[in-house]
C-alpha cells in the first residue's frame, strides 16, 4: 500500500512510522511531512526512503535539500497540498495538529486518496463539507482517533443505533477540585494518566475539551444528531467507545491503551494484522472497569463543545481557533489553565454566527479569532 503521513514527526506519525517499520514490505512510503524538527525528520527520512518531503520553512526545505539531493523537499502550507494530491497514494495518515489538518484532508479528497485522520479539528472546522465532499468522491474517511475507531468497528445498522456511548478517561484532574483546576501548572497538566500524546491534545485532555471535540467529531463521521451521543468517563481507558442499539444491546470495542492499535488498523483497513503490541486481552488483568458521569463544573469545556456543536454553523470553528490559541498560551505560561475555557467561552459568546459557511467563510472566521485573541493577550 502506498502511503503518507502528513505530520510524521508527531506522536501519532512517530508510531506510524513505527507499524510501517513493524510490517516491512507492507507499506511504501511516498512522502513525509513535518514541521521544523528536520532532525528526527533526517532520521525518518533515512529509515523509510520517502521520495518527497515537505517542512514548514523555506529555510529548512534548503538544508535538507543539500543534504538529500534526490529527494523531492517542498515546505509550507502549499507543499503539505501538493503532496496530499499526489494521486500516487492509495492512503494518507493526516496526522498534524490542529487547523493545519484542513487543507490536506480536503485536497486529498479532491483527488479520491482514502484518508486515514487523526486530526480532528478538520472536522471540527468542516465537517460538513469534509464529509459531505467525501461522499461525493466516494473517499473512505477512516478515524485513527481511538474512540471513533472503536465505533467505526463496532457500528453496523446506523438506522438501529440508539446512542454512540464515546469514553473519556477523565485526564489528570478527573478526582481533582476546581481550585486544584483552577491553580494547575502547565507540569501537572501534561501529565496524563493513559495516554502518551502530543501537547495540545493533552491539555485538551486535561479541560476535557478533547471530548467535547470528539463528540462534534463524532457527529460528523457517523452523522449522528448531538442528542444520540453520550459521553461516559471510564478512567481505565479499556473500553475504547461503544454503540448501543434500539433493542438495548451494546457493542463496545476493548483492549488495553495504545496507538498503534488504531493507526495501524486505519492504514490496513478493512484487513487485520498482528500488531507492535499485540498480546491477548485478559478480562482478568483488566479487572475493574469504572463508568462514571463527566462532571461539567469542574469540566465546561464539554459543555461549551455541545452548545457549539448543536448550534452547528461557524460556532464550532470559533470555539476550536479560541481554544487552539488558548491552549498555547496556557503553554507558554501566560494564562491559566481555567482561562482557556474562559477566553473560548467568551469568544463564542461575542460571535454572530454564520450557518452553512462556506469553506472561505470557516478559514475567515478562524483567522478573525486567532487575530483578536493574539492582540487582546498583547495589551494585557
Ligand atoms: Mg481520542
Amino acid at each position: 500500500m502506498k502511503i503518507s503521513i502528513i505530520g510524521s514527526t508527531g506522536s501519532i506519525g512517530r508510531q506510524a512510522i513505527e507499524v510501517v517499520q513493524k510490517m516491512q514490505g507492507f507499506f511504501e512510503i511516498i512522502s513525509l511531512t513535518g514541521g521544523d524538527n528536520i532532525d528526527l525528520l533526517r532520521e525518518q527520512i533515512k529509515l523509510v526512503a520517502p521520495k518527497n518531503v515537505c517542512v514548514k520553512s523555506e529555510e529548512n526545505a534548503l538544508k535538507l535539500q543539500k543534504e538529500f539531493p534526490k529527494l523531492n523537499v517542498v515546505f509550507g502550507e502549499q507543499g503539505l497540498v501538493d503532496i496530499a494530491s499526489d494521486k500516487t497514494n492509495e492512503r494518507i495518515l493526516v496526522s498534524v495538529s490542529g487547523k493545519t489538518g484542513l487543507k490536506p484532508t480536503l485536497a486529498a479528497i479532491e483527488n479520491n486518496i482514502d484518508v486515514a485522520l487523526a486530526n480532528k479539528e478538520t472536522l471540527v472546522m468542516a465537517g460538513d463539507i469534509v464529509m459531505a465532499r467525501a461522499k461525493e468522491k466516494g473517499v473512505k474517511i477512516l478515524p485513527v482517533d481511538s474512540e471513533h475507531g472503536a465505533i467505526h468497528q463496532c457500528l453496523s445498522n446506523r438506522e438501529e443505533v440508539e446512542k454512540l456511548i464515546i469514553t473519556a478517561s477523565g485526564g489528570p484532574f478527573r478526582t481533582k477540585t476546581i481550585e486544584d483546576i483552577k491553580n494547575a501548572s502547565v507540569e501537572e497538566t501534561l501529565h496524563h494518566p493513559r495516554w502518551n500524546m502530543g501537547k495540545k491534545i493533552t491539555i485538551d485532555s486535561a479541560t476535557l475539551m478533547n471530548k467535547g471535540l470528539e463528540v462534534i467529531e463524532a457527529h460528523h463521521l457517523f452523522s449522528m444528531p448531538y442528542e444520540k451521543i453520550q459521553v461516559v468517563v471510564h478512567p481505565q481507558s479499556i473500553v475504547h467507545s461503544a454503540v448501543e442499539y434500539i433493542d438495548g444491546s451494546v457493542i463496545a470495542q476493548l483492549g488495553f491503551p495504545s496507538m498503534h492499535i488504531p493507526i495501524q488498523y486505519t492504514l490496513t483497513y478493512p484487513h487485520r494484522f498482528e500488531g507492535i503490541e499485540t498480546r491477548s486481552f485478559d478480562f482478568v488483568k483488566a479487572g475493574r472497569l469504572d463508568f462514571e458521569e463527566p462532571d461539567m463544573e469542574k469540566f465546561p469545556c464539554l459543555k461549551l463543545a455541545f452548545e457549539a456543536g448543536k448550534q452547528g454553523g461557524t460556532l464550532p470553528v470559533v470555539m476550536n481557533a479560541a481554544n487552539e490559541e488558548a491552549v498555547y498560551m496556557f503553554l507558554n505560561g501566560r494564562i491559566s489553565l481555567w482561562e482557556i475555557y474562559e477566553i473560548t467561552a467568551k469568544m463564542m459568546e461575542q460571535h454572530k454566527n454564520i450557518l452553512n459557511p462556506t469553506l472561505d467563510e470557516i478559514l475567515e472566521t478562524d483567522m478573525m479569532v486567532r487575530k483578536s485573541l493574539v492582540g487582546s493577550v498583547c495589551k494585557n
